[in-house]
């Protein structure tokens, strides 16, 4: 089958490489539908990751599939279903899987889709995927829901419900402030915030793409440079931008939270003593896609929720290494292979 090799800073290629089969009985395996770049992935591509040196290797960590094969020790999974599939190799029985921690499972730790850590696992941009413990790490989609827009359902989308949902919805009247700069997680945390959380939302940029998508999806929009409020119950960092997290910091209420879902690579400042006299809830770490996964789905199809307004653009899967490695990729490139 064709794997999308990730060769080096700014080359991509597709190899012919043997197809994954099952391996354990809870195993299945997924023909993708159609897949997308986490906002990571155009980092690596650029070489702003630590990810290089271990070049190469098959990339891409989201997409949503048909199922076309599974192990006698799958019960919910059948195949034909068409299901999103988790960045993350987890257990689901384990107690931080238990605890909705699937990004930490004690069982297959860091390991995830198309980056080199903890073991070798394809790439979502590959021809078929393996995917472990199969009734756990794949969603069932919502009938009635296109899935090329749901590309992204096994991370970066369901990342926006994740990181904004379960702490605005405790607040009553709730403003939120995003940061973007990364691509897409930004406009998918809007989405949740204006759509699912009701929350004023005004997002902070300097990309006037992303921008008028923010608009679209009812966000106030704001020059990330200029004059800036000071008073959200929560403040998004998607930026990967250290002065950027520090005015993402420096932007809630006194107890407010900061939810930082841009990655830093090197060592950041941060202004301990003014948070200490402000007081914040600062979380830093990765998403669990699989927690978010359902609830995100159950938004979209029911119309609360509109991630087609994030895609960039949608292209056949034969142009994958020519759209990610051109000057302008988008916020969101989604790539359909055909049955
Ligand atoms: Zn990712
Ligand atoms: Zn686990």
């Amino acid at each position: 089958m064709r794997s999308l090799t990730f060769v080096g800073p700014g080359k991509l290629r597709f190899d012919e490489v043997d197809a994954p089969t099952i391996v354990d009985p809870t195993d299945a395996l997924v023909r993708p539908l159609a897949a997308t770049t986490c906002d990571l992935d155009h980092h690596v591509i650029a070489d702003k990751t630590s990810f290089s040196p271990a070049a190469p290797f098959a990339l891409g960590h989201e997409c949503v599939g048909t199922v076309v094969e599974v192990g006698p020790g799958c019960t919910s999974i059948t195949v034909g279903d068409v299901v999103g599939v988790a960045w993350h190799i987890a257990c689901g029985t384990c107690a931080q899987c238990l605890k909705g921690h699937p990004a930490r499972c004690l069982r297959h730790g860091d390991a995830q889709y198309g980056l080199p850590v903890n073991g070798v696992w394809g790439g979502t941009f590959s021809e078929l995927i393996r995917v472990p413990f199969a009734d756990y790490n794949l969603a069932l989609l919502p009938t009635g829901v296109d899935p090329v827009h749901l590309a992204s359902i096994g991370d970066n989308l369901g990342l926006g419900w994740e990181t904004v949902v379960p702490i605005v919805s405790q607040i009553s009247d709730p403003q939120v402030a995003v940061f973007g700069g990364t691509g897409s997680i930004g406009l998918y945390c809007v989405d949740a915030a204006v759509h699912c959380a009701g929350a004023r939302t005004v997002y902070y940029d300097d990309d006037p793409v992303r921008m008028a998508v923010a608009e679209k999806l009812g966000a106030e929009v704001a020059d990330i440079d200029g004059k800036r409020e000071k008073d959200f119950d929560l403040a998004v960092d998607a930026s990967c931008d250290p002065e950027k997290l520090k005015k993402a910091l420096l932007s809630v209420v006194p107890e407010g939270y900061v939810n930082s879902v841009g990655i830093y690579f090197q060592d950041v400042a941060v202004p301990m003593l003014q948070l200490y006299l402000r007081g914040v809830n600062f979380h830093n770490g990765k998403g669990h896609a699989r927690a978010s996964m359902t609830p995100t789905l159950d938004a979209v199809a029911a119309g609360v929720l509109h991630p087609e307004l994030v895609t960039s653009g949608i292209y056949e899967w034969d142009e994958i290494p020519d759209v990610l490695t051109s000057e302008r990729p988008g916020h969101k490139p989604i790539f359909v292979l055909d049955a």
